[in-house]
């Protein structure tokens, strides 16, 4: 199955090509030609996943996903949240975003934040969200040289370094894109796991085969006729 992720962004790309099972083949938009910057309007993490989705299944028909992460700091009032990648002003710099964070922390001793994506998903002519969160706190001064965002100041809970000092796999295995990509997959593999299922059904009954599995006749009674029809059109 072919997939588009619809990011310019390079390390998200790394990031979901290394949890991507066989069978799905990753487009990025410069495989569909797609140079332009998707403007996020929306006033929400998942508004913006879902306007980037939808921008590209669109205009360019592939199956996509798009992803949109915030980083809320309770101290803040869950600021930056859906501005984190224009805090600092519309030229999105890491640096600048980082700097600013860490002054309007100075002296504040309540350090909670969390990482928020929601990845919206437009498969054939259904649309699908999946919502992945990780907890932790702000470090006083950036560290680290890995990922990339606000990464050098996030510590994940249960660790003592930052996002940018873990290996990529570690931040895969915990973070916010990890988790949200995982409820993905599990969705993908339920979706196909039906889907050839049901074609096993309507095979037999166009082969007139005799023998039907009990097992898979047990599976059959959660289809509907309408799901049959849908596949067999
Ligand atoms: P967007 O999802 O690309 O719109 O990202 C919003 C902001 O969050 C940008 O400033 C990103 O650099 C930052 N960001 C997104 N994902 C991560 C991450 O995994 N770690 C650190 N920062 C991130």
């Amino acid at each position: 199955m072919k997939l588009v992720f619809a990011t310019h962004n390079l390390h998200k790309l790394k990031e979901i090509e290394a949890l991507l099972p066989e069978g799905i083949e990753l487009l990025s938009l410069s495989d569909i030609e797609c140079y332009e910057d998707i403007a996020e309007t929306a006033n929400t993490i998942e508004g913006n996943a879902l306007i980037k989705a939808k921008y590209i299944k669109e205009r360019y028909q592939y199956n996509v996903f798009a992803d949109d992460t915030g980083l809320e700091v309770l101290a803040l009032n869950n600021a930056p949240g859906v501005f984190s990648a224009r805090y600092a002003g519309a030229e999105k710099s890491d640096k600048a975003n980082i700097e600013l964070l860490l002054k309007n922390m100075e002296g504040k001793e309540e350090r909670k934040a969390r990482f928020k994506t929601v990845i919206a998903l437009c498969l054939d002519s259904k649309i699908h969200t999946f919502e992945g969160i990780v907890e932790g706190t702000i470090s006083t001064c950036p560290v680290g040289q890995n990922g990339f965002g606000y990464d050098p100041i996030f510590i994940p809970e249960g660790y003592k370094e930052t996002f940018a000092e873990l290996s990529a796999e570690e931040k895969n295995r915990i973070s916010h894109r990890g988790k949200a990509f995982e409820k993905l997959l599990y969705a993908a593999l339920a979706v196909d796991e039906r889907l050839f299922i049901i074609q096993y059904k309507i095979d037999q009954i166009w082969h007139g085969a005799k023998r039907v599995d009990d097992d898979v006749l047990a599976e059959l009674d959660f289809f509907t006729d309408l799901d049959l029809l849908f596949l067999a059109k």
